[in-house]
């Protein structure tokens, strides 16, 4: 591709990751990838750096290193090139193909839309995606947290999240109103006075593409279980006509022996039904009964697929169950393309003290790892997270909800991380 960049470097002594098969995510990593990382704003500055130190030692501890490039956005873009999002940083992320980000505060004001969001949009990242696990340790208000081990998939491109809004008061929010009670027939459906309208688009491409994805991930990482997630007895044709769509991938893209579609399984139980062996199963749930099961069932539910929407509340839902924003990682799939990042905001209260709970972004780094295909250095950071956490040594945020652990800052902590990584290596 070969960007030419104004303010930053590419680092000479890695290599770059390239593509051999897009659809497929198929990538070629070479044992010193050039990796951007932003470090983010507010706690992004404390966790950024702390995050970078464990993910070197888990490289190095595989014999491996990683070439970084530092690259910029919010504050710190704006400080270096007067612009939130330069280009130099969305193309080295394009070109580079993995990258990592901590935080980014949204600027308040007109006109600005969330960093994150344009990030995901503009390299087309459509697939939000969070694995949700219990790291002993952690408290947590379950009676069982250990039984969380699930990932969700979150469309990330549409919904109502598109922004195909129209203001209260607007001459546009008012021909959609006259179209929709006069041309569509649904002129006792709306209270008369001031009103805002969205539209809640949910396409068979984004749909399909995001299941693919998911049922790939279950193939790949030994899960047996893909539940699609909707609200589809309400919302018939887009929430309903996702589950449609993504059952529709799964009884046709894949031999029943290695995906089976489980009918009816929104109604009826699977008792009777001949599931193959091996297979990965795809059933559907709705929504609302899925945040009680969650709870009450949470070991049957290994990873979901969801619209946008749905995603957003469920996924935090779940990382509450396993102790919530400072240990729950993300990252964002593209096709052969991925951009990790903690659950977490810019928490700008704690920033800049040397306090924050860096472990989300190591995490998210981790996921990074997996997907480049560096799952033993993935599951060495797991394991020293885990360690560290379950001897005690946690940031405030935990130490504040335990009696028998040590207060570290977040440099210290990670220092930790480190030294029980070297030991378990
Ligand atoms: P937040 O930054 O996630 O922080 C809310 C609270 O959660 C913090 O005050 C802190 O609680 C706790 N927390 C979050 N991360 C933590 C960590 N790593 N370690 C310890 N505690 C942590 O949410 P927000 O205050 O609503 O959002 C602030 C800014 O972040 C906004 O501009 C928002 O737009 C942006 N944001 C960005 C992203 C992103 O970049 N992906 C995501 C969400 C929000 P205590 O103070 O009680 O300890």
């Amino acid at each position: 591709m070969g960007y030419e960049y104004d303010r930053v470097e590419v680092p000479d002594d890695g290599a770059r990751i390239e593509v051999v098969d897009e659809e497929a995510d198929e990538l070629s990593v070479p044992e010193n990838p050039i990796i951007p990382i932003i470090h983010g704003d507010g706690i992004g500055t404390d966790v950024g750096p702390a995050a970078q130190k464990v993910l070197n030692a888990a490289a190095e501890a595989t014999g491996r290193e990683i070439a970084w490039m530092r690259v910029y956005a919010g504050e710190s873009g704006r400080e270096k090139y007067d612009e939130h999002l330069p280009d130099d940083t969305v193309n080295a992320i394009d070109e580079h193909r993995v990258g990592i980000k901590g935080p980014l505060t949204t600027p308040v004001g007109a006109g600005f839309r969330s960093l994150n969001v344009a990030l995901r949009q503009t390299l087309d990242f459509y697939a939000n995606v969070r694995p949700t696990y219990y790291l002993d340790g952690v408290p947590s208000p379950m009676k069982a947290p250990e039984e969380m081990d699930m990932v969700t998939f979150r469309e990330n491109t549409e919904d109502v999240y598109a922004g195909i809004e129209w203001e209260e008061g607007t001459d546009e929010v008012e021909q959609v109103r006259e179209f929709v009670e006069e041309e569509m027939g649904f002129d006792d459906t709306m209270h008369d006075g001031p009103i805002g309208i969205g539209i809640k688009p949910i396409t068979e491409f984004g749909t399909k593409r995001l299941v693919r994805k998911a049922i790939d991930y279950a193939i790949e990482h030994d899960r047996d279980t893909v539940t699609l997630v909707t609200k589809g007895n309400i919302m018939k044709f887009t929430e309903g006509q996702f589950s449609e769509w993504g059952m529709e991938v799964a009884e046709e893209e894949y031999p029943d022996e290695e995906v089976f579609a489980v009918p009816d399984s929104l109604w009826e139980t699977t008792d009777d039904i001949d599931i193959p062996e091996d297979a990965v199963t795809v059933e559907e749930r709705l929504a609302d009964a899925m945040l009680q099961w969650m709870q009450l069932r949470t070991d049957e539910f290994e990873v979901m697929a969801m619209p946008n929407l749905n995603g957003d509340y469920l996924s935090d839902a779940a990382g509450a169950q396993i102790g919530g924003l400072g240990i729950a990682p993300g990252a964002n799939f593209g096709d052969a393309r991925v951009l990790a990042e903690p659950v977490h905001g810019s928490a700008p209260k704690r920033a800049g003290q040397d306090m924050a709970n860096p472990t989300a972004m190591i995490l998210s780094g981790r996921l990074m790892f997996d997907y480049i295909g560096w799952k033993d250095a993935a599951d060495l950071i797991r394991d020293a997270v885990e360690t560290t956490i379950s001897g005690g040594e946690v940031t405030y945020d935990l130490a504040r909800q335990r009696e028998d652990a040590e207060k570290l800052g977040t440099t210290a902590y990670a220092e930790a991380i480190v030294d029980n990584l070297e030991d378990l290596a």
